[in-house]
């Protein structure tokens, strides 16, 4: 009846919304763990009551009450408790509802599996925290041939991110994005596999890439640098309103102000024109972001750099102060930018990686940053594995653990993984 083999029920009772099942082990030890003897000559001495919780039956909470049996090694004279299989004597669970409580854990919120186990939230967090540091500990990382070094802000705070570009793969989501910390994960990376590296602007990400990864390209993300040139031209609009009104008017023009020249309606020409009658800097800001952005259009690095120092020298003074800074900016990433025509990767998975965090924390709101991590990375999305006798490039579900390139980010649509069986995704 209990599907414990090994165990005998003596009695049971249903009691409210619980069943009471008295049980019973008689096996005797096969050695004595204190002093390593085995087949020792024993004798009992006393029991002690014990109660585990096991998995729910139906709506109603079942416990175990066992005499636990003590023994005394008669080669050693000392005491020890016999053995209890299949129980978890430290949690005062059976091992199956232990485990039952890691895997939903991994996939519900805790409050939801703690109602459903009839165990407190805390127990349900710890755990997770056991099966997840489980799960770090087996996952065999395979090393990106092209690394993206991104962030996220998450709970006031930026956290770096790192994607597989070519796989589209989330590899590893970290607290912060301090230099320290960065360069602990980048130095567990197998240096000589990384042969390019995306990173958006962020000075420390590129330091450090070119020091832990010498044979690699360090390329500036080029929807990053883009992105400044957006934020020259909402830097010139706000300079140019004098009072709420306009400032409000211009505001709602700033998606306009952000669609691409080829993107525009007829209906937006009209609107961009009114705007360059009354705000000309505006319009010369639109036209400085636009000319910018044809740079990633350019064939070669060599054009791309002349078309730059072209669109720099040829700056309309109304605008010059603003789009300075984007200046400053090129300059000083300048390798890393012109770099793309070497290797023109992007990190445009970062918004798959992105969409993937913001769901798993939005889930579960309460979560801790460690909590969203482990989720990320071992319950949500799938897994990307190198599995010698399957196809590569497809996905499949937790949570076998051969070499893995990441949590799948074209699967972040899907359902956390129900169990343990390889399912191909669509
Ligand atoms: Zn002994």
């Amino acid at each position: 009846m209990l599907r414990l083999p090994g165990y005998e029920v003596l009695n049971a009772l249903e009691h409210g919304n619980t069943v009471q099942v008295e049980i019973k082990h008689d096996r005797l030890p096969t050695f004595c763990p204190q002093c390593g003897v085995s087949g020792p000559r024993i004798r009992r001495y006393g029991t002690i009551k014990k109660a585990f919780l096991d998995l729910p039956h139906g709506d109603r909470q079942v416990i175990l009450f066992i005499d636990h049996q003590r023994f005394q090694c008669l080669e050693c004279s000392r005491t020890f408790m016999g053995p209890l299989p299949d129980m978890a004597d430290g949690h005062g669970m059976t091992k199956r509802l232990v485990d039952f409580i890691k895997r939903m854990s991994m996939s519900h919120t805790f409050t939801y599996v703690a109602e459903l186990a009839g165990v407190d939230e805390k127990t349900v967090r710890s755990l997770f925290r056991e099966y997840s540091g489980y799960l770090d500990d087996k996952r065999d990382l395979i090393t990106p041939r092209v690394l993206g070094i991104d962030e996220i802000s998450l709970m006031g705070r930026p956290r770096a991110v790192f994607t597989n570009i070519e796989k589209k793969t989330l590899v590893e989501m970290l607290p912060s994005r301090d230099k320290q910390s960065v360069r602990r994960f980048l130095a567990t990376l197998d240096p000589k596999a990384v042969e390019a590296v995306t990173a958006d602007l962020w000075e420390p990400y590129h330091d450090l890439a070119r020091d832990l990864f010498p044979r690699a390209l360090v390329v500036a993300d080029k929807f990053h640098v883009m992105r400044q040139a957006n934020l020259c031209v909402d830097a010139v609009r706000k300079a140019l309103a004098p009072d709420d009104t306009t400032r409000r008017f211009l505001m709602r023009k700033r998606l306009l102000l952000q669609k691409r020249f080829r993107q525009l309606t007829g209906r937006d020409e009209e609107t961009l024109a009114d705007l360059e009658a009354r705000f000309p800097a505006l319009h010369d800001a639109y036209l400085a972001k636009e000319t910018f952005y044809d740079l990633y259009a350019c064939q070669s690095r060599k054009e791309a750099v002349e078309a730059f120092q072209g669109w720099a020298g040829t700056l309309p003074v109304s605008v010059a102060p603003q789009f300075g800074r984007l200046i400053a900016m090129v300059e000083r990433f300048h390798a890393a930018i012109f770099d793309y025509w070497e290797q023109p990767f992007t990190n445009a998975y970062t918004e798959g990686a992105n969409a993937l965090i913001r769901r798993v924390f939005n889930d579960g709101r309460g979560y801790t940053f460690a909590v969203i991590r482990a989720k990320v990375l071992h319950a949500y999305g799938s897994q990307k594995f190198r599995h010698p006798r399957l196809r590569r490039d497809v996905c499949y579900k937790l949570s076998l653990y051969p070499p893995t390139y990441g949590t799948c980010l074209s699967t972040v649509g899907l359902q956390p993984p129900e169990g343990p069986i390889p399912v191909k995704s669509t």
